[in-house]
C-alpha cells in the first residue's frame, strides 16, 4: 500500500546526441532511458523517501523491463503496473533546438499504456493513499480518463489530496473532450503545479495574480508556478513567495517539472511545511537539469538539504 499514487504512461526515451539535430535527417540517438512523466514523478517520490506506486502498463519486452527494474531499484512499489502481451511499451524520441526548445515524437496511443483503465483503480488502494498525482499528458484516451475519474471519486471519499500538473501543450486543448476533462481535474485538485503558460491557458483572469486568487477562492490549497531557469512562485491562502533558481549548468531540461512535483509532494507527505517542501523541490528541479536523461537527474533529500540548509 502506497502513501502516494500516480497513474499514467511509462515510456522509454530515445534522445538526439547533438543539439540542432532534427528528425528529418539520419543521425545518432542515445537510449533507451527510463521515462514517462508520471514515472519520473513517482521515481522521485520514492527517492525522497515516501512509499510510492504507479498505476500503469508496459509491454512484455526489454523496454518494459528496463523501466520496471529502474523503478523497483529506486523503491517504487511496481505491483500496480500490468504487463501486456499484446502491446509494446511506449516510446518517445526527442531532439533539442539551439534555443533550448525540444521536439518530440511520441508512440503512446497504441502502446501498452493505452490499456490503463478503470479496472486498474482499486478502492482498497486509495484507503491509505494520502496524495494522488495526475498529469495532463496522461489523459490521452477515454479509458485513462475514466480511470482518473474513478480515482478522483475515491479520493473524495477517502480524503486523499489530489495534485495536478497539467504538463500539456497548447495543441492538446483543441481537443474539446480533453479540455473539458482538464477543467474537471482542475476543479477537483488540492494542489496545482502549472507552468506559467499552462496557468494562462487553463485559468481565466486578467493576470497571474487574478488567476491564482480565483483558484485559491475555489479551494485549491497550494499553487506553485514552475518557471524553469527562473525558479518558481508559490501561493496558498496564508502566504505567497518566490524562490530564486539554484545556479546550475543546464544539460537536459527534460523531467525537471516532474522531479520538482515528486519532491514537493513527497516532502509534504513526510510532514515538511509548504515553504520548506517548495524549497526542496526548487533545488531538486535544478539538480534534475544537470544530468542527461529524463530520470537520471532525480536525487535524494540529503542532496537537496546540502543546498537548502
Ligand atoms: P518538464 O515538463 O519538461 O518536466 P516543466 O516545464 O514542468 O518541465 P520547469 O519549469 O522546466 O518544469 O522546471 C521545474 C522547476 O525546476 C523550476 O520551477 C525550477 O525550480 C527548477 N529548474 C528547472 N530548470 C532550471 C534551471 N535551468 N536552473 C535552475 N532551476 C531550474
Ligand atoms: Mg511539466
Amino acid at each position: 500500500m502506497a502513501d502516494i499514487l500516480t497513474i499514467g504512461e511509462i515510456v522509454v526515451e530515445i534522445m538526439a546526441k547533438q543539439i540542432g539535430q532534427t528528425f528529418e535527417e539520419t543521425a545518432e540517438f542515445v537510449g533507451p532511458f527510463a521515462s514517462g512523466a508520471p514515472a519520473i514523478f513517482i521515481d522521485q517520490v520514492a527517492k525522497i523517501g515516501s512509499s510510492a506506486g504507479i498505476i500503469s502498463a508496459i509491454g512484455n519486452e526489454g523496454f518494459g523491463r528496463l523501466n520496471l527494474e529502474r523503478l523497483r531499484q529506486d523503491g517504487v512499489d511496481v505491483s500496480y503496473i500490468k504487463v501486456s502481451h499484446d502491446l509494446t511499451t511506449g516510446v518517445a524520441f526527442v531532439t533539442y533546438k539551439e534555443n533550448g526548445d525540444r521536439d518530440f515524437i511520441f508512440h503512446l496511443k497504441s502502446s501498452a499504456a493505452s490499456l490503463i483503465g478503470p479496472d486498474d483503480v482499486k478502492k482498497e488502494d486509495f484507503e491509505r493513499c494520502k496524495f494522488f498525482h495526475i498529469m495532463g499528458s496522461s489523459l490521452f484516451n477515454e479509458s485513462i480518463r475514466a480511470a482518473v475519474k474513478k480515482a478522483i471519486e475515491l479520493c473524495k471519499k477517502t480524503g486523499t489530496k489530489i495534485s495536478f500538473d497539467p504538463n500539456i501543450r497548447k495543441e492538446l486543448l483543441q481537443d474539446s473532450e480533453m479540455k473539458e476533462f482538464l477543467g474537471y481535474v482542475l476543479d477537483n485538485c488540492n494542489i496545482f503545479l502549472p507552468g506559467k503558460e499552462e496557468l494562462e491557458l487553463l485559468v481565466d483572469g486578467e493576470d497571474d495574480e487574478a488567476r491564482v486568487q480565483r483558484l485559491l477562492s475555489k479551494g485549491v490549497e497550494y499553487i506553485v508556478v514552475k518557471r524553469g531557469s527562473k525558479g518558481c512562485k508559490a501561493y496558498s491562502k496564508e502566504t505567497s513567495f518566490s524562490l530564486e533558481p539554484i545556479k546550475v549548468v543546464e544539460v537536459d531540461p527534460t523531467g525537471a517539472g516532474d522531479c520538482f512535483a515528486g519532491t514537493l509532494i513527497s516532502c509534504l507527505n513526510k510532514g515538511y511545511g509548504f515553504r520548506q517542501s517548495t524549497m526542496f523541490a526548487n533545488t531538486a528541479g535544478a539538480l534534475a537539469v544537470t544530468k542527461k536523461g529524463p530520470m537520471e537527474g532525480n536525487s535524494s533529500l540529503e542532496l537537496a538539504k546540502e543546498f537548502v540548509c
